[in-house]
């Protein structure tokens, strides 16, 4: 991909030393490892871009490889909505998907060898016995009195444990580590629970199902992975994966631990977002406010911008939070270059150029992107009856208000300076409509006689103007660190109830008639917008992606 250059990090380092002592004949092979539990999000992004990445830049491959593990909270929606969104990101497995529900017979193959060589056994205590066992970073554990059953017998529960003889969460098969390992993974981890419920892909072959740590290594060394790039949280788990694939004695991944991507004034977990759909909190997974990567195409980021996001952030093993000022300010770079000008006015205020003929209208000339010269111009109508923004009227100004008021002289943007005579009120003093006198003479925005004015306004045509609903955005939550709550609160007492602002009776420039869901423009001086995915030919609704204010210019400095 054009978007990646050299790039260092201690990821890379290690796969170049890696590549320089001939480690796995020159091989490289990464994953990606969604468990369909729910939608992927930036976060997901930031490991996709890793291990996508490293497979292209060191021509390598990556697999997608489903971690289906728990029936009861996956579904086939997820599956699918995963598969959209990396191919949307710009990433191709090509033949390389797989599941872990395929290795299913293997894995329990597996689990009868260790059984065999007395490392595994059958246990009967329940969830909550094993937790009270285990003992705490402090405490050992001690050991389950199921722990010394014989391996005849360990194999004879563990078949009647398949083939559906108990009830769910009656008994477990259990690895025999370690009950006073300062590391509580090697406590005796559970291998394979009972659970009586249907796979989405495995249907009912299965009513016993492995757990994700007896799943996950074993996946990665059956499908030949060379690094086995992981979160943090996993760096505890690596002692237990290094001794399942010792005892199997099968192939072994290097496991590389990163830290995952954390975003202010949002949450990255799907059980959390899972929550804000399931709770109406949001309009579904895709809502434009939503961390998710559908959410952020509906809001008109572009996966370039996205990719490039997580390429600036870098991997790292610390532990950090990125602003999400960061975030939006590489998405405004991008749109800055390449987003169409126009003009729309939000909150509309009638305007009546009292000098200018009642049926005479022209056509101005509009630099469609300042940025761009090769975007070229556009005309835009210009006419007796205006609208510019409510909030460009004042009729008491303070001090440092340049925009128009009584008696003041204005610029609209690339037609003529105005000169406010009279404000019209409504009963209630809120204003009707204001009377203007235009100088023909400022045509396309200039005085011959070199007079300025302080303030140019953006402005549409009424008999030209098309309606629109525009919503607008801002932060999901109201706190820095919504998800760090103090026992017993709740995550969603922090979401942000003005985050979704929907103004209906916008009036916007004519050349937006043909706007496609998806379009970009910057409507000039109100920030870049998108057509949503739901615009109709009855009802035109645009998403504000991102304002024009740079606030991590702002925090840059400081
Ligand atoms: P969540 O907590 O949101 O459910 P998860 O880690 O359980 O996330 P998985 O589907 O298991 O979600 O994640 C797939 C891959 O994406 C894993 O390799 C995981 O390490 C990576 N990943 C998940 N969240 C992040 C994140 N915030 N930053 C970087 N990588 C992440
Ligand atoms: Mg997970």
């Amino acid at each position: 991909m054009n978007d990646i250059k050299e790039k260092t990090d201690f990821i890379r380092e290690i796969i170049r030393q890696d590549l320089q002592n001939k480690k796995n004949n020159g091989r490289i092979h990464t994953r990606f490892p969604p468990e369909p539990n729910g939608y992927l999000h930036i976060g997901h992004a930031k490991s996709i871009c890793l291990n996508f990445g490293l497979a292209e830049e060191f021509s390598g491959i990556c697999n997608l490889r489903f971690d289906d593990t728990n029936p009861t909270k996956e579904e086939s929606e997820y599956v699918q909505s995963i598969k959209k969104d990396i191919k949307w990101l710009g990433f191709d497995w090509g033949q390389n998907e797989y599941y872990a529900s395929d290795y299913f017979e293997k894995l329990y193959e597996f689990a009868v060898l260790l059984i065999k060589k007395g490392k595994a056994y059958v246990c009967d205590l329940s969830t909550e016995e094993i937790r009270q066992y285990r003992g705490t970073l402090t405490a050992p554990g001690r050991e389950s009195p199921y722990r010394n059953r014989s391996i005849k017998e360990n194999l004879t529960l563990f078949k009647e444990m398949r083939d559906g003889k108990y009830p769910d969460g009656s008994k477990v098969l259990r690895a025999k580590i370690d009950m006073s390992s300062p590391n509580l993974n090697m406590r005796d981890p559970v291998m394979y629970r009972i659970l009586h419920k249907i796979h989405h892909r495995t249907g009912n072959n299965w009513c016993i199902y492995p757990t994700y740590d007896w799943t996950h290594g074993q996946s990665d060394s059956i499908e030949n992975i060379t690094h086995s790039i992981c979160t943090l949280e996993f760096e505890d788990h690596r002692p237990l994966y290094d001794w399942f694939l010792d005892q199997l004695e099968i192939y072994h991944p290097r496991q590389i631990e990163f830290a995952r991507l954390n975003l202010t004034y949002t949450v990255m977990s799907k059980r959390m977002l899972l929550e804000l759909v399931e709770k109406k909190y949001v309009n579904g997974w895709d809502d434009p406010r939503m961390p998710t990567i559908s959410g952020m195409k509906r809001r008109g980021y572009s996966p370039q911008a996205i990719r490039n996001f997580c390429q600036q952030i870098g991997v790292s093993k610390a532990d950090s939070t990125v602003d999400i000022a960061f975030l939006e300010h590489i998405i405004r770079e991008e749109l800055n270059k390449k987003a169409a000008r126009v003009m729309g006015v939000l909150n509309p205020l009638r305007v009546v150029i009292d000098n200018y003929p009642d049926d005479q209208e022209e056509e101005l000339t509009a630099i469609n992107n300042p940025e761009d010269p090769s975007a070229g111009t556009r005309k835009i109508p210009f006419s007796k009856i205006l609208y510019i923004e409510q909030e460009d009227f004042m009729e008491n100004p303070p001090d440092k208000f340049y925009r128009l008021s009584p008696g003041r002289e204005v610029r609209l943007r690339y037609a003529y300076f105005i000169k406010c005579v009279d404000a019209v009120k409504n009963k209630d003093g809120s204003i009707l409509e204001l009377h203007c006198i235009y100088d023909p003479l400022t045509k396309g925005g200039d005085a011959p006689d070199g007079r300025k004015v302080k303030a140019t306004l953006h402005w549409v045509s009424d008999r030209h103007s098309i309606p629109a609903e525009v919503r607008l955005y801002d932060k999901l939550f109201t706190k820095e660190n919504p998800a760090r709550v103090e026992d017993g609160d709740d995550f969603k007492e922090n979401f942000n109830e003005n985050s979704l602002q929907i103004v209906k009776n916008c009036k916007l420039e004519p050349s937006l008639m043909r706007a496609k869901p998806g379009n970009m423009y910057q409507f000039e001086r109100l920030g870049y917008f998108c057509v949503d995915s739901g615009t109709t030919n009855e009802k035109l609704v645009f998403n504000r992606t991102v304002t024009l204010k740079d606030e991590w210019a702002k925090i840059r400095k400081t």
